[in-house]
């Protein structure tokens, strides 16, 4: 197909300013795939990326690392066949480095250099809030048939809670308690049902959480979290906040684990937590980011086959030139959004 040789774009212009502009549209280089860009949603990272967060981004920036689109054009190298259907994964290491060949290539050692390889989709790269995105191929997973673009849009967060629970070396039949109940949290709740858990229980606020009510055994609002002090098997946090972290760990038992990914951002502190409830505790504290390993090909199964319901977790839909109001919808929690959908290659 021949191309136009300008597309539309989500454009963040500088700290605290964004808008939808007219932008040549990428080439793939060597190594790239170029995606036509059917899924896209904003994620509470765009928000920290826009805040200046994130110092490896550069304005102005194309932001969006939750897509899913088909293949239309390729770079030198790559023997993926346009047409492909592919979700995306945000991270791509230098494949050479030594957390690379670990297979840990979210910790790649050449972060942010071009030149090595290495891209974080969304990032240190264009994403996928525009019309095409140009993406390396080690980030694009072929979607199952069964699973549709809005569904794909999924396969970098389901891997990220799959991850954590991996992490978190969860057992069949234990105790889990997820604090969070945004979109990540959510893949994490229902994860956790799927690998076994003997309970599930969600800790959070507001709207978002009766929403959710029976996607676990229970929901607990924050206001009464203290009564599950020591009771967890594992505990796993996407809040995101100080406070959610420290209650995190105080509701694990005694020899438990717990597993922090909220806090993605600079900028969250701990305080307040008597450090003798790790240590007497004997309690494993662990961090988690993104999703190494090519666990987003595995996320993607548990998708196809049903484990894992994201359509209600989408909760909004809006085509790309209305990215305003998506974006207020989604950073307001208007109407008990958990996450908001954006379909640029649909047109306006
Ligand atoms: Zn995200
Ligand atoms: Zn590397």
């Amino acid at each position: 197909m021949s191309l136009p040789p300008r597309m539309r774009a989500v454009v963040f212009e500088r700290t605290g300013m964004f808008g939808v502009d007219t932008v040549p549209t990428p080439r793939p280089a060597r190594n790239e795939a170029l995606v036509r860009v059917r899924s896209s949603m904003i994620c509470g990272t765009d928000e920290k990326i826009l805040a200046g967060k994130f110092p490896a981004t550069r304005f102005p920036h194309v932001p969006g690392h939750e897509f899913s689109g088909d293949v239309v054009a390729i770079g030198e190298g790559v023997t993926l066949a346009p047409g492909a259907r592919v979700g995306v994964e945000v991270h791509v290491g230098c494949g050479t480095c030594d957390r690379c060949r670990e297979g840990m290539y979210t910790l790649c050692l050449n972060y942010g250099k071009r030149e090595t390889g290495h891209a974080h989709v969304g990032f240190t790269t264009s994403g996928g809030l525009a019309e095409y995105a140009a993406v390396p191929v080690a980030a694009l997973h072929r979607l199952p048939d069964s699973v549709s673009f809005d569904d794909g849009a999924w396969t970098d967060n389901v891997g990220i809670a799959l991850w954590a629970l991996e992490r978190g070396r969860l057992a069949a039949g234990e105790r889990v308690v997820v604090f969070g109940p945004g979109a990540i949290g959510l893949c994490a709740a229902q994860l956790a049902r799927a690998l076994g858990a003997g309970s599930v229980l969600l800790v959070g606020r507001g709207e978002r959480l009766a929403r959710v009510r029976d996607l676990v055994d229970a929901v607990i609002d924050v206001s009464d979290v203290d009564r599950l002090w020591g009771s967890a098997d594992l505990v796993v946090e996407f809040a995101g906040t100080s406070e959610a972290a420290r209650a995190a760990i105080l509701t694990a038992r005694r020899g438990g684990r717990v597993v922090l990914g909220g806090s993605t951002g600079l900028g969250t502190e701990l305080s307040g937590l008597d450090l003798s409830t790790i240590v007497r505790g004997n309690i494993d504290v662990l961090g988690s980011l993104a999703n190494p390993r090519g666990v987003s090909g595995r996320a993607l199964t548990l998708l196809a086959r049903g484990q894992v319901d994201v359509k209600r977790l989408v909760t909004h839909h809006f085509p790309l030139e209305r990215f305003a109001d998506a974006w207020t919808t989604f950073t307001e929690r208007r109407n008990g959004a958990i996450r908001v959908m954006l379909h640029p290659a649909e047109g306006t």
